[in-house]
């Protein structure tokens, strides 16, 4: 049997729990390793000799549990899933009182709700630990949102402070509520981060379809607004991608890369869980749904042929430093609508599941680590200074101003690309969303006219009180 050595384990060493055992390790702490093919867990303690003496692979569950100082903490970043359940399983009969067991991969939150009850009375506890922050990001310091017992969190927070992203010296990790808090924010975080990248990939298409431009030229635009207040990760690696040429065929890589989008399911649940809240997270929406479209491309293709014949105005965008302004004030006034509607979404999934979030932290652990990460965040972080009540991000003085100054660009920019018969579902989604959002006197009183009339729904009126049904003319 091993001795007990180490502070935590870490079981499934694939991209993220190998490069996480590795941070772990180097950040001073000995980290026990189990994969389900053993020969992972060797190779890492061979493959890393200068961290070796912090690494304790096992061949058995038995041996990996034994290596562990209690209480014990195991670490899952395995497949979301069933399987997470087959791995509790599994080692939770060799754990013990106190013992700490941690999904730390995309589960969805229901599952880590259910599975923080499952454990409830057994002595054991549960963490639903959302990470970000890619392969990289496990490796040299992700953004780890924290979801279970405040008290366990304790016990977890000297490790995970030291392998955290740092924002200024400060750790990107925090604790964010009970059960399913953690893996809830992360699903969001995701969200975001699917209408993010689709909206600058439709200001891609702009660029292309719209204003002929070259992936070098867009590179140097991209590169210039990452200078400013558009400056995030997601725009850094989008210069990136659009300046590197395809060393087989010399061509920019971006033009021999396929237009189909992968997904995995996290920007899906958010849209889910958004729709059941009574949210209209509407730029997510339209970022999963160009997705699965883009995945039809056999079809998308087919129909390109089908309606060759349907011609659109020419493009009305110009070339030239002021289109190039345009399109960055318009990105960034869509960026904060898509943001604030993610914030939206988790306050009220906050109220709904009694979490209490706290969404300026969540601002701040999101500034360094995370594929979303930005300063801008900090700007949010800001709005929510001093336990700041925000109905809404488009509602905090710290945004009004900008959005109000941007809207002009994002709404000259969407009507272009339309009657150009340029796609722009996230960019449109933002506009209406404001544009519905800020309009005092909406269309949906028709909307309850017609369902009192077909279904006696009934309805509400502006100049009484009370609850009404119309006796309409029969149809
Ligand atoms: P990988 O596919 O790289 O690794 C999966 C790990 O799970 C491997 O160690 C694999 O073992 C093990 N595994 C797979 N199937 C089984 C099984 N049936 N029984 C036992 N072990 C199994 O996944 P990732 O590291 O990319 O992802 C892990 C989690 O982290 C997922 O929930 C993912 O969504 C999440 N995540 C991933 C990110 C990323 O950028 N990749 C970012 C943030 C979160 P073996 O080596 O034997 O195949």
């Amino acid at each position: 049997m091993s001795e007990a050595t180490a502070d935590i384990g870490v079981i499934g060493l694939g991209t993220m729990g190998a490069n996480l055992a590795l941070n772990i390790a180097e950040k001073g702490f000995t980290v026990a390793v189990y994969n389900r093919t053993t020969a992972k867990a060797h190779a890492l303690k061979a493959d890393n000799p200068d961290l070796a003496g912090n690494i304790v692979p096992a061949e058995t569950l038995e041996d990996f549990v034994a290596s562990l100082k209690p209480p014990r903490r195991v670490l899952f970043m395995v497949p979301a899933g069933p399987l997470v359940d087959e791995e509790m399983e599994k080692v939770g009969p060799l754990l013990s009182g106190g013992d700490v067991m941690i999904d730390a991969g995309n589960a969805d939150f229901h599952d880590t709700v259910r599975r923080s009850k499952a454990v409830e009375g057994t002595g054991l506890h549960f963490v639903g630990m959302g990470v970000s922050g890619g392969e990289l990001g496990a490796r040299h310091g992700p953004s780890i949102m924290v979801g279970g017992a405040k008290e366990t969190y304790g016990s977890l927070k000297p490790i995970l402070e030291k392998i955290a992203a740092q924002y200024q010296g400060a750790p990107c990790v925090a604790w964010l509520g009970p059960d399913g808090a953690g893996h809830f924010v992360k699903t969001i975080h995701n969200g975001i981060e699917y209408a993010d990248m689709q909206m600058i990939a439709e200001i891609y298409g702009i660029m292309r379809d719209g204003l002929a431009m070259q992936p070098d030229a867009m590179a140097g635009i991209f590169r210039d607004w990452n200078t400013r207040g558009l400056a995030s990760y997601l725009i850094e690696i989008t210069a990136v991608n659009l300046a590197e040429k395809d060393p087989d065929t010399g061509k920019p890589m971006v033009e021999v890369i396929t237009d189909e989008a992968g997904q995995k399911g996290t920007g899906r649940w958010a849209v889910i869980e958004a729709q059941k809240l009574g949210i209209g997270a509407t730029t997510i929406e339209a970022a999963v749904a160009a997705r699965g479209l883009s995945a039809r491309r056999e079809e998308r293709l087919q129909a390109a042929k089908t309606f060759a014949d349907v011609k659109t105005p020419a493009s009305g965008f110009q070339a030239g430093d002021a289109a190039m302004a345009e399109l960055e004030s318009a990105l960034e006034a869509a960026k904060i609508i898509a943001y604030a509607q993610g914030y939206a979404t988790m306050a009220s999934a906050s109220d709904e599941y009694h979490w209490n979030l706290p969404l300026g932290t969540i601002a701040e652990i999101w500034r360094a680590g995370c594929i979303i990460r930005s300063h801008f965040l900090d700007d949010i972080a800001k709005a929510y200074d001093g336990g700041a009540r925000v109905v809404n991000l488009l509602q905090s003085p710290h945004f009004v101003e900008r959005v109000a100054a941007g809207q002009a660009a994002l709404r000259q920019v969407v009507a272009r690309a339309v009657l150009a018969g340029i796609p722009v579902p996230a960019l449109s989604a933002a506009l209406a969303y404001f544009d519905d959002y800020r309009r005092a006197r909406g269309t949906t009183n028709l909307t309850q006219a017609q369902r009192d009339l077909f279904g006696a729904h009934t309805f509400h009126r502006l100049d009484k009180d009370g609850v009404f049904h119309h006796h309409w003319p029969a149809v």
